[in-house]
């Protein structure tokens, strides 16, 4: 049988069927060695086959390969730096979620997110929130920041979580996909899922409040089906989007805008800093890319690398 594994303890993991039965899996001893060097080698959102035996009256289901995964995102621990955790798999889409304030998220973070995306290959939309609660000047700067990332190739909607504005635009962009609410705390993620959908929102609940009793500490991701036909994955604790390791040299092939002048720039690995007749470089003082960005690319390169672990983690 094959299914999609939609919430994995570490040691079971709970499996839907596309014929929409569930059925409590475990894997085998030697499954744990395989694959990727990471502290569980199954995630949500990992396609898998299993098996079914009869013992006695027990039918035990047993997962017996994993497919290919198109993307997966990794949280990794900071001080075992070798040690690698997979959040989840198979995402369609990752959803940031921006507000100018209360809290602000600065594009240094954006960027930093987006890059992360590219590298993850997974398509980012940016939703500006609370647009309900912002005064005209304040509307003009989500304005400005939708048409800086449109620009780029980005798809981004102002919404209000609050009374629903636009929020049928995201709802039709999840449809038939797995999408997963990133931004910093406080941004109105789980006011946004409420409004999709308020059955989640009590299903949701009732899980953190057996969390708060007791068994695990560790909070682990879960996907869960909305009733119009779209999966989210919630990763309770997880409010970034993990790290990926990039070599310096990589992450400006990360900034699309900059990407596309790569070939233009006279060095075939042109850093766009301080080497000459750098496309990149020619375009920032022609205000064909925005600084802001060019601002973050150089933070990145220059790299705290703390601070980007930090910041990509939010709050
Ligand atoms: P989360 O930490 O990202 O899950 O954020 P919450 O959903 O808990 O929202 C944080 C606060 O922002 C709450 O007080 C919400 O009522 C408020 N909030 C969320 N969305 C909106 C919105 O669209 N407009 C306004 N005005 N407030 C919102
Ligand atoms: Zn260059």
């Amino acid at each position: 049988m094959i299914g999609t594994v939609y919430k994995s303890t570490g040691s079971w993991y709970t499996v839907k069927t596309d014929d929409g039965v569930f059925y409590d899996c475990r894997i085998k001893g030697k499954f744990r060695l395989k694959g990727i060097k990471s502290t569980n080698p199954i995630a949500v959102g990992d396609r898998v086959s299993f098996d079914l035996e009869k013992s006695g009256d027990e039918t035990n289901a047993t997962i017996t390969e994993i497919k290919d995964r198109k993307n997966y995102i990794v949280r990794k621990s900071v001080n075992l730096s070798k040690q690698t955790h997979i959040i989840a798999a198979n995402l369609d889409q990752v959803f940031l979620m921006i507000t100018l304030n209360n809290p602000q998220t600065f594009t240094s973070f954006i960027d930093r997110f987006l890059v992360t995306a590219e590298a993850y290959g997974i398509p980012a939309v940016l939703l500006f929130n609370k647009i309900d609660s912002y005064d005209e000047d304040e509307l003009l700067d989500v304005k400005y920041l939708a048409a800086l990332y449109r620009s780029i190739g980005y798809t981004c909607v102002g919404i209000s979580a609050k009374t629903g504005k636009n929020v049928d635009k995201v709802k039709e962009m999840m449809t038939g996909k797995i999408s997963m609410f990133s931004g910093h705390s406080g941004v109105g993620k789980s006011t946004l899922v409420n409004t999709i959908d308020k059955e989640l929102n009590i299903k949701t609940k009732e899980i953190s409040e057996q969390h708060m009793q007791g068994q695990h500490t560790t909070t682990f991701a879960e996907m869960y089906d909305l009733d119009f036909g779209a999966q989210i994955i919630d990763t309770p604790g997880i409010r970034g989007f993990g790290i990926v390791d990039m070599e310096k040299e990589e992450i400006g092939d990360y900034f699309p805008e900059f990407f596309a002048l790569k070939s233009e720039c006279k060095f075939n690995n042109c850093l766009h800093i301080d080497e000459p007749k750098c496309a990149v470089k020619d375009a920032l003082e022609n205000d064909e890319v925005a600084w802001s960005r060019y601002k973050s690319y150089v933070q990145m390169i220059t790299g705290e690398e703390e601070n980007y672990r930090q910041d990509i983690y939010g709050d």
